[in-house]
């Protein structure tokens, strides 16, 4: 019989890099340790106490053929894009931008008092959807609903169900779940996910023992680190004398062929060269 509770395959630790205009951040996912983890594409978080490491942002740049999913929980970014579209995320927002066939737009994290905390997703379009017409699904703090279990397992539903609640991002390809999940010191979480999809959990405060449950002992993370998971069974994770905070994202793989450029994910060399081409010569935003 297969495994009941989902196995650690690989514990990340997050590489500093710098992206945008000079934005020092962490990244899990995109790196030469993991280059995707279908169909994610990259993971970042951000995270500083000190404005000079993120003030200059992420100026008009080009996306096409993904999803960028960002997710403050401190902080500010301002983002406008081609579409006319302008506003603010702030601590506890959601945007989930499909790119599809090209949008440009700009991220600009505002000075902050307090540490900035946020994260950025890159989630793959299948083949037929990477030239889609781009959209927005903005998401704000009050819309995303929060769990409290007996237990004080606190769950914030972005995508996904739990416990009967769906979350607000709907109607993606991947068939997404992305929870904030906060369990207490000795408290604990088993959680079903669809047979097949990938997972990872990110854990961003605190220290807890994943993939444990049946024979397995599970292993201890302490953040920041991204979980990858086995993609069958039961997902278990519990604190100690810590409590733990983590992102737990899922999703369907694709398994298409990756071709890959900067901000262009496409399934071959010759629709990257398209894009590039395309901006080159002005067309490259079609709505
Ligand atoms: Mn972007």
């Amino acid at each position: 019989m297969s495994n009941h509770y989902r196995e650690v395959l690989q514990i990340i630790k997050p590489q500093p890099v710098i992206e945008g205009a000079g934005v020092r951040l962490k990244r899990s996912i995109a790196t030469a340790t993991l280059d995707h983890l279908d169909p994610f594409l990259l993971f970042d978080h951000f995270g500083s106490g000190n404005p000079d490491d993120y003030i200059k942002g992420f100026p008009m740049h080009p996306h096409r053929g993904i999803e960028t999913v960002t997710y403050m929980i401190e902080g500010e970014v301002d983002h406008k894009d081609s579409m006319g579209n302008s506003g603010n995320i702030s601590g506890g927002d959601v945007q989930w931008m499909t790119s599809g066939g090209g949008i440009m737009h700009e991220e600009m994290p505002q000075p902050c008092q307090r540490e900035m905390v946020g994260f950025q997703l890159w989630v793959n379009l299948p083949a037929d959807l990477k030239m889609t017409t781009p959209r927005y699904q903005n998401i704000v703090f009050e819309q995303i609903p929060e769990i409290t279990r007996e237990d004080g397992v606190k769950i914030r539903v972005i995508a996904g169900e739990v416990d009967g609640i769906r979350g607000p991002v709907t109607d993606i390809f991947a068939n997404p779940t992305y929870l904030d999940i906060s369990i207490p010191p000795n408290g604990s979480l088993s959680y079903p996910l669809q047979r097949g999809h990938t997972i990872f959990a990110y854990v961003f405060e605190g220290q807890g023992v994943f993939g444990a449950g049946g024979r397995q002992k599970g292993e201890m993370v302490t953040q920041p680190r991204l979980v990858v998971l086995s993609d069958t069974g039961f997902f278990e994770a519990r604190a100690t004398e810590s409590y733990v905070r983590f992102l737990l994202i899922s999703g369907k793989p694709l398994k298409e062929p990756i071709a890959r450029h900067g901000p262009f994910v496409m399934n071959t060399q010759d629709e990257i060269q398209q894009a590039l081409k395309d901006l080159r010569n002005g067309t490259f935003v079609k709505n």
